[in-house]
């Protein structure tokens, strides 16, 4: 099918199970019963993507507190005690992170049995999000490793364990998520592409990385205000993600300053074209989805585009976000009924 849409990952919580509209939520439950709630938000969120249309959906990341540290809070070797304020993503913004003080190792696997979960009551494709070895590095504190390319390749390798077990219980697409890897493009080529790939290796699933300009937040509004009035990091980086081993690149473009022209250099790859923004509650309409469709459609192969969200809507309302996904579904089927 042509024009698969998907999501870059999360969705809001409902209100009976955390705090809304924040992207560091507290749970308002614990124990059985807030393991109980997750499953029912994941479930809801299921049910809404696959009545909206999208073809691979995602457990809106209904089952950790945020991206990168769901995965970190069952990691060995971190100090959750000592918690260091560092600037991250190149000092946009100050958050106080947990500390490196060891050599990094999974006590247990961490989300397999929620990807089960969800496989159980997803009709279609499935994708499931893993934070990039990248990103998980720049929101730490390193104390153990010394060097940053050396930590990221020990994420990976565990990152990978994960992944393998995603895979087995059925995921049909595992996704990195780099947002550092618009901040650091010397980074990316000298070590973040081949520690993307180690994180990947042996997988037989699609494979993806989501690089985008961050959440709707303010930090990032204001820090994008700073990039000019184009957006060209992805040129540094994609020519290396083109020769690497992931299958799909996931990228920000409604609304952005990212000449679309850039996805020419992903040429060997699927492409997960942002079509809906995530920093505003304004919601897209279905020919707004078709026209940044037709847009990529100058530069890759139809084949190769399929529709997505800039970023997760976590911070977004419920409201919103289900209109959001609504647009996105809708703007896929009027592609296809269009070119298809
Ligand atoms: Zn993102």
């Amino acid at each position: 099918m042509l024009f698969p849409a998907t999501i870059a990952g999360s969705l809001p919580k409902p209100g009976w199970l955390s705090e809304t509209e924040k992207l560091w939520p507290k749970w308002k439950l614990e124990g059985e019963a807030l393991d109980q709630a997750k499953r029912d938000a994941a479930l809801i969120w299921i049910k809404h993507q696959e009545d909206a249309g999208i073809s691979v959906v995602s457990d809106g990341e209904q089952f950790r507190r945020h991206f990168v540290h769901g995965f970190l809070e069952s990691v060995e070797g971190i100090d959750w005690q000592l918690m260091t304020k560092m600037g991250i993503r190149n000092n946009r913004y100050e958050a106080e992170v947990p500390t490196v003080t060891g050599p990094v190792r999974r006590r247990r696997s961490v989300h397999r049995d929620e990807a089960a979960f969800c496989r159980a009551h997803a009709r279609g494709g499935l994708k499931f999000t893993l934070p990039g070895p990248m990103t998980i590095c720049d929101t730490l504190a390193d104390a153990h490793y010394g060097r940053r390319a050396d930590m990221a390749m020990a994420f990976a390798a565990i990152l990978n364990e994960e992944a393998l077990e995603l895979e087995a219980a059925g995921v049909d697409v595992i996704q990195f998520d780099e947002p550092a890897f618009n901040v650091f493009m010397d980074e990316v080529n000298e070590w973040g592409v081949a520690a993307l790939e180690r994180a990947a290796r042996g997988l037989k699933c699609a494979t993806a990385v989501h690089i985008c300009y961050g959440y709707g937040i303010k930090a990032n509004i204001d820090w994008k205000g700073t990039l000019g009035a184009e957006w060209r990091q992805y040129e540094r980086i994609f020519p290396a993600l083109n020769a690497s081993t992931i299958g799909q690149v996931s990228l920000e473009c409604a609304n952005s300053h990212v000449p679309m022209s850039l996805i020419a250099l992903l040429s060997d790859k699927q492409i997960l074209v942002g079509a809906i923004d995530v920093a505003t509650d304004r919601v897209e309409t279905p020919d707004e989805v078709l026209g940044v469709i037709e847009e990529a459609m100058k530069y890759a192969d139809a084949e190769r585009v399929q529709p997505c969200t800039n970023c997760g809507l976590a911070p977004r309302s419920r409201a919103i976000a289900e209109a959001k996904l609504n647009a996105l579904g809708a703007g896929a089927r009027l592609a296809r009924e269009k070119f298809g």
